[in-house]
C-alpha cells in the first residue's frame, strides 16, 4: 500500500492517507485519488506493507513521479514556514497554478505538429494540431491550408476522415513548445577571465558539498561570467545546475546568456508561459534532457538530479520570497537544495544582505572588468527644495544623452482631497488613499486593486475643485517631456505599464532619451551608454516603519548607481533627500558596501534583529476589528513564554481587519514549533470562527 498526501488547501484534514499501492508506485508517484465524495490529486510520500484500514485504489498514475528529493523538500517546507505537506506539494507540481484540483494536475495534451500532404503527391504543408500558425510556406502550400481548414477544420477527426478516405496523408511527430519570447542573440566570444573571476570560479570549483558562498562584485564586476564558467564546469562534472534570477521580464540579459551559451541544455520556467510550454520545460528537466534551469523564485524547485550548482543572483532582491502560502524565501530554499544534494550554492549581489554577508564565505570582485571607476554620487538637499526636482538636477537631466531617473511611486499623484471640504478619496476596502492614474482617468487602490472613474465633483460638497497631491512616476514622465528640449524622449516604467522588456528595449536602443519609473528601473539591466542616474526621493523606503528600511534604502541607491557611468563619457549620480545625514545615503554615495553592513550589523545586534534573531509574524484578521484582536490576544496567550510584540492593529485590507503579532526569537526551531502549535490550537477553537490567519516566518 501507499501513504498518499491529498492536494488541498485545507490546513486541518492532514494527511498521509493509506490507498492501496498501484503497479511500480515510488514515493514521489503523482495520482488522482478518491477523496471523500471528490477526487484530487496527490502525492505518494511513502510505502508499506500494511495497513489497519481497508484500501481503496487510486483511479490514476500521472507519469513522470515527482524526485524524491522534492517530496522530503516539501516536508521542510511545510516545517519551516508553518504550512501543510500538501500546499508545498502543490508548489512542487509541473504546473503550479491558482486552483489545486484542475491546473495543478490536469496534464495538458502534447503538441503535435502534422505534415498533411494530397496523396497524389505535391508537397507538403505542415500546420500544428493546437492551431498555431504555421512557418514560412510556398504559394502552392498556402493553397492548401486556405483550402483544408475549410473541409476540416480545427476537427482533427475530420482531417482522419479525409485520410482514410486516401485523400490526405497525415504524419504526425510530437514537437517541444519552446518558449518563444526570448532572442537570443549570437553567442558572444567568450572572454578571458580576470585574476579576480579566476579565482572566484576557482574557489567555486573547490568548495565542499553543501557549502554556500557569497559573490560580492560591483555592478559590471563580471558576475555573470563567473556563473557561466561555473555552470560549464558543473555539467562537465556531471551535474545539473539551477540558476535563480529575480524577475524575467526585466532581466531577460542573463537568460539569453545561457541560452546563447548552453543552448538547448537550458530550460527557463517561469509564470508567464503557457500551461503546454511550462509542461514541455518541466519534463525536459525531469528527464535529462536539460541540465540547467534558469528562472525566478519558482524555478527553485526544477525537477533536477545530481545538482551540482545553484546561483541566486542578485541576492538581495525582495522578489525572492513568496507571498502565498507557504511563504518560502527562495534563498533558503536554493540553501536546503545545495545542502540535501551535496551543491555549492553562489548567491551573488554587489549590496548583499547583511544575512548573507555575516554568513556565508565571501568572495570578491572589486573592480569592473571594463576598469572604469564607480560615478561620482551627489547627495541633494531636498528640505528647501519647492518642486519634485532639484534645479540642478533639471539641467543635468537637459544635457544627458542617456539617464535614468527613479521614483518610487506609481500614478499621478498619491492623493486627492476637496478644496472646499477637505474630503479625502479612500479605498473602501482599505485604509489607504486612491492613487490617480490620469491616463486611465481612473483613481485605484494600490492594495486591492479597487478602482473608480476620476470624480468630477465632491460627492460631500459638490465642490468641482480637488487637489491632486504628490507626484508618481505618471506625471513627473508627463512634466519631464513638456519641460525638457523636444529632442529628448521619455520612457516610463513601472508596474502600469505592459511591456516591461519592451520599453527597457527601446530605451536601450534609443540614441537619445530618459528613462523614469519604479525600482524596477535600478534591476539588473546593463545599458553602456547611460550617462545619468538620479533617485528623486531617495527617503522613500527610509520612512517605513520597517527594521530593513536602511538596507533596502542602500541597495536601492547603490543599485540603481551601477546603473550609471558605463558609458565612455562617464557618468555621475544623483540623489535628492530629505535625509542627507541617513547612514544609508551617505555609505551608498560612497559606494561602500562594506562599511554599510558593519555598520548595519552593528546595529541589528545591538537590537537583536536578524541574522541575530528570527522573526516571525502573524497577522490574524476578519470581518470586524474584534475578532481579529482577540484571535491574536488568543494565540499570544498559547505562546506560552516566548516574547511576542503585540497584538497591534495594521491598517484593514480587502475589506479586512486586521491585527499583527511579531516573535522574536534567538531559538529559530523551537520558536517556529511553539507558533504553529499556537496558531493551529486557535484556529480550530470555535469561539475564533470568525478569525483568519497567515504566519510570515523571516517576513520581508
Ligand atoms: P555583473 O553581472 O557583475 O553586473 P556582467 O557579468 O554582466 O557583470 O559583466 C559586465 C560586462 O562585462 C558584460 O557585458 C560582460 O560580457 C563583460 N565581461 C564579463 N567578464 C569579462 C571579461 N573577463 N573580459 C571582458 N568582458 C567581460
Ligand atoms: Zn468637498
Ligand atoms: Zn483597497
Amino acid at each position: 500500500m501507499v501513504k498518499v498526501e491529498p492536494i488541498t488547501t485545507a490546513r486541518v484534514l492532514r494527511g498521509p492517507f493509506d490507498y492501496s499501492a498501484p503497479e511500480g508506485a515510488v514515493v514521489g508517484t503523482r495520482l488522482i485519488v478518491p477523496f471523500g465524495r471528490r477526487d484530487v490529486p496527490g502525492v505518494v510520500t511513502g510505502l508499506a506493507h500494511d495497513s489497519e484500514h481497508e484500501l481503496v485504489a487510486p483511479h490514476r498514475v500521472l507519469d513522470p513521479p515527482l524526485p524524491r528529493d522534492l517530496v522530503e523538500l516539501a516536508f521542510w517546507l511545510a516545517d519551516e514556514y508553518c504550512s501543510t505537506p500538501a500546499r508545498a506539494l502543490a508548489l512542487l507540481a509541473p504546473h503550479p497554478g491558482q486552483r489545486a484540483k484542475t491546473a495543478l494536475y490536469a496534464e495538458p495534451a502534447p503538441a503535435v505538429e502534422s505534415s498533411i500532404a494530397p496523396a497524389h503527391g505535391g508537397q507538403p504543408t505542415t500546420r500544428r494540431a493546437d492551431g498555431a500558425p504555421a512557418a514560412r510556406l510556398t504559394g502552392a502550400q498556402r493553397a492548401l491550408l486556405a483550402s483544408l481548414p475549410r473541409f476540416c477544420g480545427p476537427d482533427t477527426a475530420a482531417l482522419r476522415r479525409l485520410e482514410a478516405r486516401g485523400l490526405v496523408r497525415i504524419a504526425s511527430r510530437v514537437v517541444r513548445r519552446a518558449p518563444v519570447h526570448l532572442t537570443v542573440g549570437a553567442e558572444r566570444p567568450q572572454p578571458a577571465l580576470s585574476c579576480d573571476q579566476d579565482a572566484a570560479v576557482a574557489a567555486i570549483g573547490s568548495a565542499a558539498p553543501g557549502e554556500a558562498l557569497l559573490l560580492h562584485g560591483v555592478t559590471g564586476s563580471g558576475k555573470t561570467e563567473v556563473y557561466l564558467r561555473a555552470a560549464a564546469d558543473t555539467l562537465a562534472g556531471g551535474r545539473s545546475v539551477i540558476v535563480l534570477v529575480p524577475e524575467i521580464g526585466l532581466t531577460p540579459q542573463i537568460v539569453a546568456r545561457f541560452v546563447a551559451r548552453f543552448g538547448d541544455t537550458v530550460a527557463v520556467l517561469h509564470s508567464r508561459l503557457g500551461a503546454g510550454e511550462r509542461h514541455d520545460e518541466w519534463l525536459r528537466l525531469r528527464r535529462g534532457e536539460a541540465r540547467i534551469c534558469v528562472g525566478p523564485r519558482s524555478a527553485v524547485f526544477a525537477p533536477l538530479d545530481d545538482l551540482g550548482l545553484v546561483v541566486v543572483d542578485e541576492e538581495h532582491d525582495a522578489s525572492y520570497k513568496h507571498e502565498g502560502d507557504p511563504r518560502y524565501d527562495a534563498r533558503r530554499v536554493a540553501a536546503f537544495r545545495a545542502r540535501q544534494a551535496g551543491a555549492v550554492l553562489v548567491a551573488g549581489s554587489a549590496t548583499p544582505r547583511p544575512e548573507s554577508f555575516s554568513r556565508l564565505r565571501r568572495i570578491r570582485l572589486p573592480a569592473r572588468v571594463d576598469g572604469q571607476e564607480l560615478p561620482p554620487v551627489e547627495v541633494l538637499d531636498m528640505r528647501r527644495a519647492p518642486r519634485a526636482l532639484h534645479p540642478r538636477v533639471h539641467d543635468a537631466l537637459a544635457s544627458a544623452r542617456k539617464a535614468i531617473v527613479l521614483l518610487n511611486r506609481r500614478g499621478w499623484s498619491n492623493f486627492l482631497t476637496c478644496r472646499s471640504c477637505g474630503r479625502a478619496w479612500e479605498c473602501p476596502n482599505c485604509d489607504v488613499t486612491l492613487v490617480l492614474h490620469r491616463a486611465e482617468a481612473a483613481v485605484a487602490c494600490h492594495h486591492c486593486g479597487h478602482r473608480e472613474r476620476v470624480p468630477g465633483s465632491c460627492p460631500d460638497c459638490r465642490s468641482t475643485s480637488i487637489a491632486r497631491h504628490g507626484t508618481g512616476t505618471e506625471r513627473l514622465a508627463d512634466e519631464l517631456s513638456a519641460s525638457l528640449p523636444a529632442g529628448v524622449r521619455v520612457f516610463r516604467l513601472d508596474a502600469d505599464v505592459g511591456q516591461a522588456a519592451g520599453v527597457l528595449q527601446a530605451f536601450g536602443t534609443a540614441r537619445q532619451g530618459i528613462l523614469v519609473g519604479t525600482q524596477m528601473v535600478a534591476k539588473g539591466h546593463d545599458f553602456p551608454d547611460v550617462e545619468l542616474a538620479v533617485v528623486v526621493d531617495a527617503d522613500a523606503t527610509l520612512r517605513f516603519p520597517d527594521f530593513r528600511a536602511e538596507e533596502r534604502t542602500f541597495a536601492l541607491v547603490a543599485q540603481l548607481a551601477g546603473r550609471a557611468g558605463r558609458s565612455a563619457a562617464g557618468g555621475r549620480v544623483m540623489v535628492q533627500t530629505l535625509a542627507p545625514g541617513a547612514e544609508a545615503i551617505r555609505f551608498a554615495a560612497a559606494h561602500d558596501a562594506d562599511g554599510f553592513l558593519a555598520s548595519e550589523l552593528e546595529r541589528r545586534e545591538a537590537l537583536r534583529y536578524p541574522p541575530f534573531s528570527t522573526l516571525i509574524r502573524i497577522v490574524c484578521s476578519a470581518g470586524e476589528v474584534g475578532p481579529a484582536l482577540a484571535a491574536a490576544e488568543a494565540v499570544r496567550d498559547r505562546l506560552g513564554p516566548q516574547p511576542a510584540l503585540g497584538p497591534a492593529a495594521l491598517f484593514r485590507l480587502r475589506g479586512r481587519e486586521r491585527a499583527q503579532l511579531v516573535v522574536k526569537a534567538a531559538d529559530r526551531r523551537g520558536a517556529i514549533d511553539r507558533v504553529r502549535s499556537a496558531v493551529e490550537a486557535v484556529s480550530a477553537d470555535k469561539l475564533h470562527r470568525a478569525a483568519a490567519f497567515s504566519v510570515d516566518v523571516d517576513p520581508q
